[in-house]
């Protein structure tokens, strides 16, 4: 058997979420709505599949969708995307972010990589072969650490992979930050993976950057979004890749080594709404600017230490002011089973030695009635 794949845990949000329903707690763990998304893109898939679009769509896409994801480029960030030769079109970020990595990484080559990150990238980087940088973004402030970035770059790095806005900080790299990052690639001759699948997700009036955007960047990023995260539908498993032409075909080989196609209904429904009004956006991010207002005024009230959080869709949590202890995991396994809701430990998401400990991470993309629900269950456990 493939000895990283053994070596391999399974992944934090699969453990909680069943720990979650082992004791019936309410989860706050897993970033997943309890809401569902915009009827008419629900509707527009739903008319698809008894349209007869069940047959293998094309490859990179359905033209439909790949001239809504090059429109959303333009409109959004004045990108200019060719749709048919700079989209591919995924099952999910999650694969878009491997196929983006296989595009461009051979065995041997080093990929930086910024921790926290996000579960998939690690194992990806490592069974393909290439050899992870890890740079360390510590709380509570996240600051990009710029003399360890550039360390972490060198003759044999190919690629960097980050999230923006990031999972699980809340944090939404500005563009002094994205600059600098800029640089590093460029000095470097290398590719930069943007995981910008929080791209609509941004609060106070924090406005998210595509690298893709700066000066040089054009020809050397891979740019992520997610209709899961767009349409609140993260079951639908619809990622998009905008790249350079230059890029794409080695992208668009991966993904045909992948899954090939993406279902041809749910690409209809995202191409509905990707070209939906400014206000649906600016909707959905004023939607959860208030649900993280609710959940973290409420967590800070029961004596949390609640970090900053600018953008996706996650508050993470200091639980040493409760008076805790123990470590992140011990908490929020005794959260779980003692006050019945549930959040991920934030060393999840760090790979190297000597990760902060004390974090935990609550998901407040859900209905006001249960935030509340498990602000009382909390408050009655402390
Ligand atoms: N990247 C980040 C940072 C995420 O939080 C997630 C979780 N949804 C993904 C990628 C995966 O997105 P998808 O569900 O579209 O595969
Ligand atoms: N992105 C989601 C999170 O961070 C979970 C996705 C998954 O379960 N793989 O909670």
């Amino acid at each position: 058997q493939n000895a990283l794949l053994s070596a391999t845990g399974t992944t934090i949000f699969t453990v909680m979420s069943a720990l979650a329903n082992q004791h019936q707690a309410i989860n706050l763990g897993q970033g997943f709505p309890d809401y569902d998304g915009p009827e008419d893109v629900v509707r527009a898939a739903a008319d698809a599949l008894l349209d007869g679009r069940n047959q293998y769509p094309p490859m990179t896409g359905v033209p439909e969708l790949r001239q809504a994801i090059a429109a959303h480029n333009a409109r959004f960030y004045g990108l200019d995307i060719d749709p048919n030769a700079e989209v591919v079109v995924t099952s999910g970020a999650t694969e878009a972010i491997t196929a983006c990595l296989m595009a461009v990484l051979n065995p041997g080559d080093e990929c930086v990589l910024i921790e926290p990150l996000y579960d998939t990238y690690l194992p990806v980087v490592k069974l393909i072969g290439a050899v992870p940088r890890l740079v360390r973004l510590s709380p509570p402030h996240w600051e990009l650490p710029r003399a360890e970035l550039a360390a972490a770059f060198g003759p044999k790095t190919k690629a960097v992979l980050f999230n923006t806005p990031m999972n699980p900080t809340g944090k939404v790299f500005t563009a002094e930050e994205l600059a600098f990052i800029a640089e590093l690639v460029q000095r470097h001759d290398c590719y930069a993976i943007c995981d910008e699948v929080y791209e609509h997700l941004t609060f106070d009036g924090a406005k998210h950057i595509p690298l893709m955007t700066l000066p040089g960047m054009r020809e050397r990023c891979m740019r992520i979004g997610s209709a899961g995260k767009t349409f609140s539908l993260t079951g639908w498993k619809v990622g998009y890749i905008s790249c350079d032409r230059s890029l794409a075909p080695n992208v668009a080989k991966a993904h045909q080594n992948l899954t090939f196609t993406t279902p041809p209904n749910l690409q209809r429904g995202v191409a509905v709404g990707l070209v939906k009004d400014d206000s649906y956006f600016a909707g959905l991010s004023a939607h959860l600017q208030q649900k993280r207002d609710r959940l973290g005024a409420g967590l800070a009230r029961l004596g949390f230490g609640v970090l900053e959080t600018k953008g996706t869709y996650f508050i993470t949590t200091d639980v040493r002011p409760l008076g805790w202890n123990g470590d992140d995991v011990s908490f929020c396994r005794t959260l779980t089973e003692e006050a019945k809701v549930t959040a991920i430990p934030v060393t999840a998401f760090y790979a190297s030695e000597g990760a902060p400990n004390h974090y935990a991470r609550f998901a407040f993309c859900k209905g006001d009635a249960l935030l509340d629900e498990a602000l009382a269950r909390m408050e009655r456990w402390l």
